[in-house]
């Protein structure tokens, strides 16, 4: 695995990408390889928890209950909850939920590593600390020092490429990487919100493979090699009168990082086949998803790529998501050579 600084044209998939095609590889088709509208306020719940989520990462640097719940308020999604018509989400249910967040799982005896990012443009223009909402930065040309916190990354896959010449990177953002003030054990993080009822989610995330590839994340970001760590799901019931929060840690070492490999391949390797037939076959599985129908239920009939597109659009312009530049990118020699199976 080495540093790359040359980065070239990447279909870049992510944990749910790859279990989405598991899933049923026509919706990956209709997902990953179509342009999209912009997002609409189905995102209500994804954004609600990305807001719980800036206010635990920033409890997570300041130990400030109050200052957390202030990121949280910034962060939440108000003119989704009108629309929704929903409390289950709220923004005192998740004030209540991010209260207890910060008691059952404080951390005080973790501390953030930190990690040298590259600047963006923006920071190299403005030259200030604005960018930094964790406090104030330490910055030079080469980058600027920050919690590790939200990480975005890159695992380069040396050897696949597609029929339109692009490779394929892994990506994903890491919650959190965090040492232990007295042993100097690293452990990654993942905070899970939901409104699921489950007594116990072990199953669920025992073999788990999403933070598995942090360990090489981990590698480039404190410089040394990780032998083993330990990943933490921090499992959140969101709820104004009862939330819950149960943490779930998991040892991992090098046969769990192979097996994450040999998984990410088969899977990589499967899309890759569908792009040379240009054929994504629709699952056997049935179109059910969490009691719905498949969004794509209709225009899944439909193998006419423009009519798609137009079915896709429905008259709008693509949505042209900026896309976050990896902090960290690695190149993992899959095949232990420069060939291709
Ligand atoms: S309708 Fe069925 S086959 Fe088509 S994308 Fe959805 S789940 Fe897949």
């Amino acid at each position: 695995m080495t540093e790359l600084s040359d980065p070239t044209e990447y279909l870049s998939l992510s944990y749910s990408s790859l279990n989405l095609a598991d899933t049923c590889m026509r919706k990956f088709e209709f997902n990953k390889l179509y342009p999209r509208r912009p997002r609409d306020s189905d995102a209500f719940a994804a954004d609600v928890g990305t807001a719980l989520h800036h206010g635990y990462q920033d409890f997570l640097v300041n130990q400030d209950l109050e200052k957390a719940i202030w990121e949280l308020m910034k962060s939440y999604p108000y003119g989704s909850e009108f629309y929704q018509r929903t409390d289950e989400r709220s923004l005192e249910a998740c004030i209540s939920t991010l209260e207890e967040m910060t008691h059952d799982a404080n951390m005080t005896e973790w501390e953030i590593i930190n990690i040298k990012r590259p600047l963006t443009n923006a920071e190299r223009e403005a030259n200030n600390d604005s960018f930094n909402r964790f406090g104030p930065p330490i910055f030079d040309e080469s980058g600027v020092v920050v919690p590790a916190i939200e990480v975005p990354f890159a695992l380069r896959l040396k050897g696949i490429v597609l029929p339109d010449g692009r490779g394929v990177e892994f990506t994903g953002f890491m919650d959190a990487a965090l040492r232990h003030r007295a042993t100097g054990d690293v452990r990654t993080m993942d905070i899970k919100t939901h409104r699921r009822t489950l007594v116990d989610a072990t199953p669920k995330y025992k073999f788990d493979g999403q933070q598995v590839p942090y360990g090489i994340v981990l590698e480039h970001l404190t410089g040394n090699p990780v032998e083993e760590f330990e990943v933490l799901y921090l499992d959140t019931y969101i709820d104004l009168v009862t939330p819950r929060v149960q943490l779930y840690p998991f040892r991992k070492d090098p046969d769990d990082l192979q097996e994450w490999l040999v998984n990410t391949v088969l899977q990589v390797q499967r899309i890759q086949r569908a792009a040379e037939m240009d054929y994504f076959p629709r699952t056997n599985g049935g179109c059910m998803s969490w009691n719905r129908p498949c969004y794509f239920l209709d225009v899944c009939e439909s193998r006419d790529k423009e009519a798609i597109t137009e079915w896709m659009l429905m008259g709008e312009a693509p949505e042209q998501r900026p896309r976050e530049s990896p902090w960290i990118i690695a190149e993992i020699d899959v095949f232990g050579s420069e060939g291709n199976a």
